[in-house]
This record gives C-alpha cells, structure tokens and sequence, in this order.
C-alpha cells in the first residue's frame, strides 16, 4: 500500500489534518486562533504576525520571494503522527475516491476555508472576476464570511464592514479616488457605507465586490484563488497600503490605465440599493431533530458553501453529505468515525491536534457517525464544501 492509501484506510476515508498556520506581512494578529501567544510572530518579524489558520487547503499562500513551498497547504498526519503528506498529493494520488466527481471537472480539490483574524479593519479592496482573473492566469475569486461566536469574544478594533458603493455614487468619483491613491487618503469609503456584524450570521461576496472587511475572526470558504487589488490606500488607524497592491493580478499592459481597474468592478452588484438584502445570510436549517442541528450558514454561491452542525450533549448520530468536505470544531469534543474529535484551548506552532479532519466522498455519503459524550456540552463543527448537490434552494 501507498501512503495515501494507508492514510486513507487508517481513517476509514476521514483524513486527519494537521494546524495549518499562515502569516501575512501586511496584518496584525487578532490572537483569537487558539494560538500560543508567545507563537505570533514565531516565523520571524519579516514574514509578519500569523492571522490565518487554512482548512482543507490545497492552495499555496502567495506571500511573496521566499516564501516555502508548502505555506498554506493542508498535509494529512497518520494517528500516531510520524507520517504525513501534502492534502493536495493524497488528492492527486486517489483521485475520485477522496473527492468524487470534482475531480472530472477540476483535477483537484478546488477550495478552501479559513479563520481569518486580523485586529483591524482591512482595505476596501476587491476579487477579479473570470474574465480579468483569466488574463493572469487565474481564477475569479468568491468569497463568503461567517462570523462564529466561539472565536469571537471580541469583534476587534472595528467590528463593521463597509460593502459595495452608495447608489448615487458616480463612476467619475470612483476613478477620481483610484487615481488618488498614490497622493493620499484617496477616500474611497466616503462613497461606501459600513454594516455592523452581527455573530453567527454571514455574507456573500462575489467577484467584482469591493468589501473591507471588519476586524472579527472570520471563517471564510472560498474558491481556491487568491488574486485581488487593494482600492483604498489609507486604513480607519493610519495604516498606509503601498500602490502595488492598486496593481496587483493586473496584466503588466494594463498598468496605469485606470479604466481597466473601473472594468474591474462589477458596478451593478456594488450599487445595488438592496444590498443587504441580496448579500446577507442568516443561518438556515437543513435537518434538525432532537439529536442534531444542520444549517446553511454559507449557500449563495454556487463554487463553495459551508454548513453548521451542532450534535447535542450525550447524542450520537449519523449525517451523511452528498459530497467530500474538509471541517473544523468549534465546541465539545466526541468522536467523528471513530476518531477523536477535540477543541484545544491553546496550540502550539507545529503541534497535531484532533480538531480539523477531511471527509472525502466515499466517507461522506455513507454517512460519519458522531458521537457526543458529554453531560451538558455540545459538539459544534464547521464543514466546507465546493459544491454540494444537497444545495438546493
Ligand atoms: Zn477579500
């Protein structure tokens, strides 16, 4: 047998993963990842402060020269922990059996998820859609945001996020502000507005959307791409944003041209006066009974979504998904196909824990019994799809 294929046996097709962790030079650790403090800045001051935990990732962080070649991927750990290898190999190696049909379409797992936890607000900033993604050999980037109050015992320094354009805003303003950046303050947001975040619900962002987004832990399911460009060139506390990052994913013959950055606004959907309306989301109940709860939280694209499940105290239950998915607990501890399923207070950078795992396919449609055997404490669990055939409405 491989090493995949005895991962894969070993857990019953349920695939431990081990913490990925993720820093970015530009952000400032929120410190609401259940991280060691002393751990923050443990990759050295350069590479910056670690904000990101990745889920079920097969997608390699951008993050500049010198960055390793496994930074942001997944890799799956053997229950005694001295084998491991990258989610995105076992993926390439067993093909169809750990993700069903995705591999016809995609030939690899084609999102991921994470907690983003940064102390402030981000830049107004916006995703390419396909068609200007295309031109860097990329892909358009979705993205959704759910805001779980297990991390959130703090919202941050500024816990709203300013979404889209004001209706009545013109596209001269706009371009105004663009070719402002480099002067200063180029005041995109006055032409914005910001939503308080409310926890336990969520929002949809697709291509083309400016957002900056609020300074909660944000789990974020996305398409596996990672091109943007930063609008707003300086942040609510000071913060300056260099002008490359105007440019960024920009093909090299567009630079300057400040029409093409307008093009890239998908200007219908920021102006939308119903906004909320068509962008927010409320969790929705899939099946609930006295044993289990599961809900939509992330469902209005059609590339990625998630779910939320809640197991009640001394329960056990089976719960099968039409598709594979990556997930990660929120609360409680149990078991998950037979494995242990745990919530550590504190991680260590580089410690194994037993509160992420991937569910491939197979696995997933015969159905993960779950085991609660706690007096008083539920298990709570995010799961993260690409599509998912149950994601009808
Ligand atoms: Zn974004």
């Amino acid at each position: 047998m491989t090493l995949s294929e005895r991962l894969f046996e070993e857990g019953k097709g349920i695939l431990r993963l081990k913490p990925t962790w993720v820093p970015r030079a530009f952000c400032r650790p929120g410190k609401r990842i259940k991280l060691h403090p002393d751990d923050y800045y443990v990759l050295g001051l350069e590479k910056g402060g670690i904000d990101e935990r990745w889920f079920a990732s097969t997608t390699w962080a951008e993050n500049g020269p010198g960055t390793p070649e496994d930074e942001g991927l997944s890799y799956v750990v053997s229950r005694d922990g001295k084998e491991k290898m990258l989610l995105r190999d076992v993926v390439a190696e067993l093909k169809e059996k750990v993700i069903g049909d995705l591999w016809d379409k995609y030939h690899k797992w084609p999102m991921f998820s994470k907690f983003f936890d940064n102390a402030g607000p981000l830049p107004h900033h916006i995703h390419h859609m396909d068609k200007h993604a295309a031109r860097v050999g990329a892909a358009g980037k979705p993205e959704m945001y759910f805001f779980p109050a297990q991390v959130n015992n703090h919202g941050g320094e500024f816990p709203f996020t300013f979404f889209g354009l004001n209706p009545e805003c013109t596209k001269e303003e706009i371009k105004k502000c663009l070719e402002d950046f480099a002067k200063g303050d180029n005041r995109l947001l006055d032409y914005s507005q910001a939503y308080k975040i409310e926890l336990d619900t969520g929002w949809d962002v697709p291509p083309g959307v400016l957002h900056a987004p609020a300074s909660l832990c944000t789990y974020e399911p996305q398409f596996a791409s990672d091109v943007y460009a930063m609008y707003q060139s300086v942040l609510y506390g000071g913060q300056c944003v260099s002008e490359d990052l105007l440019w960024k994913n920009c093909p090299e013959e567009e630079k300057g041209n400040f029409d093409y950055l307008m093009d890239v606004i998908d200007w219908d959907l920021n102006v939308d006066p119903d906004f909320k309306k068509h962008r927010f989301m409320r969790p929705v109940v899939q099946r609930e009974d006295e044993k289990h709860k599961e809900e939509w939280i992330c469902y209005k694209s059609k590339l990625a979504c998630a779910k939320r499940l809640t197991v009640y105290p001394g329960q056990k239950v089976t719960v099968k998904d039409g598709a594979a998915y990556g997930m990660i607990m929120l609360q409680g501890h149990g078991t998950f196909g037979g494995q242990p399923i745990e919530t550590p207070t504190l991680i260590r950078y580089g410690q194994l824990t037993d509160d992420e795992y991937f569910v491939s396919a197979e696995a997933a449609k015969k159905g993960v019994v779950i085991e609660n055997p706690s007096g008083c404490d539920p298990i709570v669990m995010l799961k993260h799809f690409a599509e998912n055939p149950d994601l009808d409405f």
